[in-house]
Formats: C-alpha cells, structure tokens, sequence
C-alpha cells in the first residue's frame, strides 16, 4: 500500500498553506507545477537549506513542520523520500502527499532548466520511489558502481579521487558481479544503478557486466556515466539497446571530444541519452586531513549533497564515493561502521542489517575530515580542468 497520496488541485483549497519539502530539483519542479495550477506555496522546508530562500521563498527547518500539521505538505524528493515521509509520519500528519500528479502535468518548459527538464521528463525514475515506499523494505533509490578507476581525462577537482590513482585499475569483472549480486541478495530494491569509473567505456567487454544486471528484476533502471571522450566496443553498443538502460552524457566542453560521435551512435541505435552541460563544479578541494571537530563533521556531513551518495567498489558498499577511494587510496582508514563488506561470509540477515545500519545511523565519515563538503554555499569552481 503507499504511503502517499498524489496531490491534485482538488485536494487544495483557499487559503490552506502548501509547503514544498525539499528545496532542491524536486522541489523547484513543484513550485513551477503549483505556478501552474494558480497555487502559490508558503515555503519549502529543506534541512540543509533552512534558513536560506528558494525560489524567492523562505526556507523553513523540516523541524518547524510540526507547527503546520493542517499545511498540505508536498514530499518533493527523490533521494530522501522516505527518509521525509518517515519524519512526516512521526510528526502526526496524517494526509502526506507526493507529487507524482504534479510532475506529469503541461507546463511552460521555457521556466525549467535542462536538469528541470530532465527529472521532469523521466517522472517514472520518482513514480518508482512513491510505488515502493514502505518502511519495511530495504529500498536503496541509487547506488553507483565502480568499474574501473581508469579515465581518459585527469580532472584536477575529481569529486570521486580518480586524479591521486597512480597505477589505476579495471576492476575484477568476477567480483564486480559476485559481490554486487550478493548486495542485491540483501536488499528489496534498487531503483537505479549507476554505472561509471572513472570512464566505463574504458572496458571493452563492459557489455558482460551490463547483461548480468539488466535482468534483475530488483534493479528498475541503469545508468552508464561517460565523460563523453570515447566511444564504446560494438558489443557494449548492443547491450545499451534496453529501454531499462540510459547514457549519462556529461558535456565537459572541448575535452569531452566525442561527444557528437557517441550522440550519433545512440540516435542511430535507438539507446536512450541524455546529454548534461557542466561548466562548474561545487569545490570539494584537497585530501588533506582537516582537523574538524566532532560536531563540524556532523554539520558537514549534515549538509552535504554526496552524504547518501551509496558507491559500491571492490566488494563494499559506502555511503559517499570519497569514503569508497580515500580508504583504496590509503589517506585514511573507515570504521567498520562506515561500509559494508561482501567479500565476508555473513548471513543474510545480518547484512540486511548491516544495511539499514548504514543508511540510518550514521552521522559524519572520516572521509569528511579530509574534505570540503558540498554545499549549497560551497566553492564553484571550473568544471573538468586538466592536470598537466
Ligand atoms: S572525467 Fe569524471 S571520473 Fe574522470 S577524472 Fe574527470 S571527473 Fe573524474
Ligand atoms: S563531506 Fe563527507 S559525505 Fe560529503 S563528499 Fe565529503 S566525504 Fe563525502
């Protein structure tokens, strides 16, 4: 049963305040719909925005919610929709709608943004997160998994550390699929699994790894990140030809050279693309060790948009690929509590728990004692500049 109601302009009426929760891709999506409906909301609560102004709207704590139990609170996320629904439900309201209705309505598409645009056309990828709520099953909404730490490009800013990698490898395809079906043993769902490296059409064979997930019915779409500098094997080529699967195109400018020869590959093969501009990126800086206090690194963690960016590599499951890299690349060693590992025997039971443990309780990583964060008031820098 779902655990939200789609909301609808019948559901609104005069007067009643409506509070977007999630300030951020969602979010804006539902303050444009609402625009078009002639229903103008009161504010977003937003955890890590509170304070700030969204869209020309104050941004409350999703703390201060519980002063509003009569609002028509719209659950405006993708990656935190049960985590949002869980704290509605705690708070006593008893109506909590997500906006699924909203995001499948005409709109004036000049107001949006190509990542607007995208996250409005793709309203399944969201439509599979509403469907499946219930807070009994272990539902991870993505989770990215490494392939290789080769690319063809040295970022200076690299978010996910492949710059440091001195003798960067192609990951054990044997493993890959061994551990990551062991992780899937362990879990109810997946809403999407990330393909990437480093550059993944590095690997010529990528296709054996694509076909032995395609399939699985716990895993609802596939998306393979490219840097957009070379082009895939004939064979990976075929195994792209699935409508479960799409090509993340990022659009690096001069370097991501291919880029017009991959489009034309994927039109031609009728495989689903889509193509996002990056001039900037948020500064997660160095890897040297920071020196936070305890309650820094919480803040930190708190706020940060890659916090519950799940990464699977080398047989473990983290929870931020800076965690996954640091500890591989020997800056700095995790806690058991920080990941969990698949290469050890374990009941299944006990790694569900693992899991949830994962998910729920952890408050900072010592990965972010070595590192900037990535904040809404985080340093923008050029996206993608080269090292020599
Ligand atoms: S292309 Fe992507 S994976 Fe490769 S170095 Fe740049 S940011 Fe990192
Ligand atoms: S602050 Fe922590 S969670 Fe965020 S990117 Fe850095 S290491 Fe990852």
């Amino acid at each position: 049963m779902r655990v939200t109601k789609s909301f609808r302009k019948e559901d609104y009426k005069e007067g009643k305040k409506v509070i977007i929760y999630g300030a951020g891709r969602y979010g804006e999506l539902a303050y444009w719909m609402l625009k078009e409906l002639n229903i103008k909301p009161f504010c977003f609560a937003d955890e890590k925005m509170a304070g700030d102004k969204f869209c020309n709207l104050k941004v409350i704590s999703p703390n201060g919610l519980k002063d509003y139990l009569d609002a028509i609170v719209l659950v405006s996320s993708y990656n935190y929709f049960l985590e949002m629904v869980s704290n509605l439900q705690s708070m006593g309201f008893e109506s909590i709608y997500d906006i699924l209705e909203l995001l499948k309505l005409e709109c004036n598409e000049a107001n949006l943004s190509e990542y607007l645009l995208d996250e409005k056309h793709n309203w399944q990828k969201y439509a599979n997160v509403v469907d499946n709520a219930d807070n009994n099953k272990v539902i991870i909404n993505h989770c990215e998994l490494v392939v290789t730490e080769c690319c063809t490009l040295k970022c200076k800013d690299c978010a996910n550390l492949m710059q440091y990698y001195q003798h960067p490898e192609n990951l054990d395809e044997r493993g890959i699929k061994k551990y990551f079906n062991y992780f899937l043993d362990s879990i109810d769902m997946l809403l999407e699994l990330r393909i990437l490296g480093g550059e993944p059409f590095i690997i010529r064979d990528l296709d054996s790894i694509i076909n032995e997930f395609v399939y699985s019915e716990k895993i609802k779409r596939i998306t393979i990140y490219t840097n957009s500098t070379i082009l895939p094997s004939e064979k990976v080529i075929r195994a792209l030809q699935n409508k479960k699967i799409s090509v993340h195109m990022s659009n690096y400018g001069a370097v991501s050279k291919k880029i017009n020869e991959l489009k034309k590959v994927f039109i031609e093969n009728h495989i689903n693309y889509y193509i996002h501009n990056y001039d900037k990126w948020l500064d997660l800086g160095n890897v040297n060790c920071r020196n936070y206090n305890g309650r820094q690194m919480v803040e930190l963690y708190k706020n940060c948009m890659m916090a519950k960016c799940y990464s699977f590599y080398r047989g473990k499951l983290y929870i931020c690929p800076r965690s996954a890299h640091g500890e591989q690349l020997g800056i700095f060693s995790n806690s058991n509590a920080e990941f969990v590992d698949f290469t050890k025997e374990e009941n299944l039971e006990d790694r569900r728990k693992q899991i949830v443990d994962l998910i729920t309780k952890v408050k900072f990583l010592t990965a972010c004692n070595y590192c900037n964060g990535s904040a809404s008031e985080s340093n923008v820098i050029d996206a993608a500049i080269q090292m020599r």
